[in-house]
């Protein structure tokens, strides 16, 4: 009998050491997604926590982040706000209290943290600002693009195909410090030529949360204003370009007025290729999400951050890390976003005839 109970119990601790080894497994694969893993005892616990996943750009943030984070040894935890700025400082307040080892935040309001980062710091948690800057307080990093040349290189481009004529501008959300960048750089463009006369800016609206819908209303409200006399759309991002290009196919303008765009989303490429958005701005997310996995692990470990330049965020003056973004339109497409793995051939030309498709790469 008692041979039989202790045969029974060795089956079931095997039966165990399957399980937990199979979980394990389980977590590693699974790099898109939360990671309850930031409770470990040891191990690097790195708090991530995003604006909102619900827009595509920070799906791919997301995922790369977290993938370079556990290659170095790392454990993340997501929390996505999704957009409720209330919301993120709650899930901030909740990280720190988990005891992580560093905070990266993709800020919802720039100027709203200031409450929850000296929270942080306190407890002697670092702070990484990830794509948008956090004003009033004392971060450790930030790592981004130019943004204020991702805002001039719309402006070339728009102005390029239209030298003269009547522009709107489409703001990004107005609590987000990276929209004001982008405006301050389409501006250095196109200030001259408004002065100059050539250009008159028939509207400027700022689009609350970069949402499409509030975009759309936006621009069909601008249309009827100006009696569709609109040749120019300064579109800070993809998703908004999105809902201008919507109310501009209602009036049969789509293809015809020329638009901006930023972060070559999925869908945005696909009008690029088909002819109703003029271009976008890519931004390798790869790079800025392995940057700052790096740059968390190595504030987590009490190193030092060296940066090429910094940035005044009111209070301090941030190491800003600062990465290339790059111009895409119809003819560079294949060449720079389906080139780099970002989207695939067959994604973005799905629309699109084979005959008026260019060679694969
Ligand atoms: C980012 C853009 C993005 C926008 C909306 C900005 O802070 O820099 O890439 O399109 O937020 O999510």
């Amino acid at each position: 009998m008692q041979k039989c109970m202790s045969l029974l119990s060795m089956l079931l601790m095997v039966l165990l050491l399957f399980t937990v080894a199979a979980c394990g497994q389980d977590a590693g694969k699974n790099p898109g997604t939360s990671d309850n893993n930031a409770n470990d005892e040891d191990g690097i616990k790195i708090g991530l926590s995003v604006s909102d996943l619900s827009l595509e750009r920070w799906q791919h943030d997301r995922d790369f982040f977290v993938a370079k984070a556990e290659e170095l040894g790392a454990s993340v935890l997501v929390q996505s706000a999704n957009g409720d700025e209330a919301e993120q400082l709650s899930q901030i307040e909740n990280m720190i209290s988990q005891g992580i080892d560093a905070l990266v935040i993709i800020a919802i309001n720039s100027d709203a943290l200031t409450t929850v980062v000296d929270q942080a710091k306190a407890e002697g948690i670092p702070v990484l600002a990830y794509d948008r800057l956090i004003n009033g307080s004392d971060v450790d990093a930030y790592v981004s693009f130019d943004n204020v040349r991702v805002g001039e290189m719309q402006a070339e481009y728009l102005l390029e195909k239209v030298p003269a004529g009547k522009y709107f501008l489409m703001g990004g959300s107005p609590t987000d410090n990276n929209a004001k960048m982008f405006r301050e750089g389409q501006m250095n463009i196109i200030q001259p030529k408004v002065d100059s006369g050539d250009i008159e800016i028939v509207g400027d609206q700022w689009v609350k949360g970069w949402d499409a819908t509030e975009a759309l209303k936006i621009m069909e409200n601008a249309l009827t204003a100006t009696n569709n006399q609109i040749d120019a759309v300064v579109a800070s991002n993809d998703s908004t370009a999105g809902g201008a290009i919507q109310a501009l196919q209602a009036q049969g303008l789509a293809g015809k007025v020329v638009i901006s765009g930023q972060d070559a989303d999925l869908a945005a490429v696909q009008r690029i290729a088909e002819g109703t958005q003029s271009m976008t701005v890519y931004k390798p997310i790869k790079a800025i999400a392995e940057k700052s996995a790096e740059v968390a692990v190595a504030l987590a470990k009490g190193e030092s951050v060296t940066a090429d330049s910094t940035i005044h965020n009111g209070k301090v003056d941030v190491p800003f890390i600062k990465l290339d973004p790059i111009k895409v339109d119809k003819e560079n497409l294949v060449d720079t976003v389906i080139k780099d793995g970002f989207h695939s051939y067959d994604d973005v030309y799905k629309n699109v005839p084979e005959s008026e498709r260019p060679p694969r790469p």
